[in-house]
């Protein structure tokens, strides 16, 4: 089956075609809108690049190019040629809690749920019905990052403000990266030889938006992330937990309206906002030379980390395994040594060796005492994406 997994941004689009669940390519068409659009795709074969740099005015644009290089390199005819078409989605809301193929009713839901993800969801129903358009004959499946935690139990998603909140704005915790957690949860249980459904874990997804997920018997019973992407972590650029009542407070003394002060905790806070950094390969050269603001923003993202993961060893009834993933759970060697070192007292053991080592497979970095397994799993969304996509259509 040939299916195009579809990342929509606001001004992006990323891609990925597979073919019987195989990377075929990738590509990125980028600042749709702006006088400097590109698009790029790469043969994963081969190696070969093609890159085009023209202006791309909207997502419709962006995707007929992608049509014609798949034409010029030969890889496909026409998207009409595709079996299904899987569209990464942010947020499903409430009432979207399962992968499904797109109907009006889809349609509507994403669109609904917009308000409470401003960012994201648009663009993706933009990707969606430019897909529709260029491609009448081919399924598409929306996959949603919420969708993954629809088991989280109701005392763990709720908020304690008055009921009405949750009842009239459906102000609840909803989780994200449910697509990665899902994805590498699977692959540690392969790894331990268990089935899906056996495996209990706690999973780390840190990149530059990062969250945890408390998984018992394969299902998602709790994950940092909320009602939106804020919650949790310390991030790139994102806050993550602070006392609420700063908010009101600095919206006094700054004189900030609801929207600045969204900006401020999503995209001038976070790892950026102490040290002025939010790129770990940049964190760890300052400290090396010196930064102390470097150092504690590296202490505080860390130290937070261990407080989640050990509050998930509290209510799993025992835990499996430990997984770090994505760009910093994949690459940052000294992320991972720091935090385990703050679980020890749980029978926690790093192998700082294997730690350490410079590979980019799946690896298990725990030594032979550690209680708990400790993995590191290159997460593959576009992968999980495009297996759903080819359970659903067929
Ligand atoms: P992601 O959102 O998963 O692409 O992760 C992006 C983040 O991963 C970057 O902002 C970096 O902080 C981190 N990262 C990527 N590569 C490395 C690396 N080699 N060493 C440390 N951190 C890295």
């Amino acid at each position: 089956m040939k299916i195009l997994v579809l990342n929509s941004g606001s001004s992006s689009i990323k891609f990925k075609l597979f073919e019987n669940q195989k990377a075929v390519c990738s590509g990125l068409v980028e600042k749709i809108g702006n006088h400097q659009s590109k698009i790029e795709l790469k043969i994963l074969k081969t190696g070969t690049k093609m890159r085009r740099d023209t202006h791309i005015g909207d997502h419709e644009k962006g995707l007929k190019l992608v049509n014609e290089l798949f034409e010029e390199s030969g890889i496909l005819k026409d998207l009409n040629e595709l079996d299904g078409c899987g569209h990464r989605i942010v947020h499903g809301g409430k009432n979207l809690t399962e992968h499904c193929l797109v109907n009006d009713f889809v349609l509507e839901e994403i669109h609904r749920v917009s308000s409470i993800a401003p960012l994201h969801n648009p663009a993706h129903l933009a990707g969606i019905k430019t897909m529709m358009k260029a491609a009448p004959k081919v399924p598409n499946a929306t996959i949603f990052d919420t969708a993954f935690h629809k088991t989280i139990p109701d005392y763990a998603y709720m908020y304690a403000l008055p009921y009405d909140y949750y009842t009239e704005y459906n102000i609840r915790k909803y989780g994200f990266h449910g697509t990665s957690h899902s994805y590498v949860s699977q692959r540690v249980a392969k790894l331990m030889g268990k089935k899906n459904e056996e495996i209990n874990a706690i999973s780390a997804h840190l990149g530059n938006g990062a969250s945890v997920c408390a998984i018992e018997n394969g299902k998602s019973i709790d994950t940092s992330m909320g009602f939106t992407p804020l919650e949790g972590l310390i991030m790139g650029t994102r806050c993550g937990d602070i006392d609420p009542a700063t908010i009101p407070f600095i919206a006094k003394a700054k004189d900030l309206n609801p929207d600045k002060l969204d900006t401020m905790m999503n995209k001038q806070s976070g790892l950026y906002g102490i040290c002025g950094y939010n790129d770990f390969r940049d964190i760890i050269s300052e400290i090396q030379n010196g930064n102390n603001l470097a150092r504690l923003a590296f202490e505080m993202y860390c130290y937070r980390l261990a407080k989640y993961i050990g509050s998930y060893f509290a209510i799993l009834p025992y835990t499996d395994a430990l997984i770090f993933t994505a760009g910093v759970g994949e690459n940052a060697a000294a992320v991972r040594k720091l935090t385990c070192e703050k679980l020890k007292h749980l029978g926690i053991e790093i192998d700082e060796q294997l730690n350490e080592e410079n590979s980019s497979g799946e690896k298990e970095i725990s030594t032979k005492n550690s209680k708990t397994k400790i993995f590191v799993i290159p997460t593959d969304e576009e992968l999980e994406i495009a297996k759903i996509t080819e359970s659903l259509i067929s």
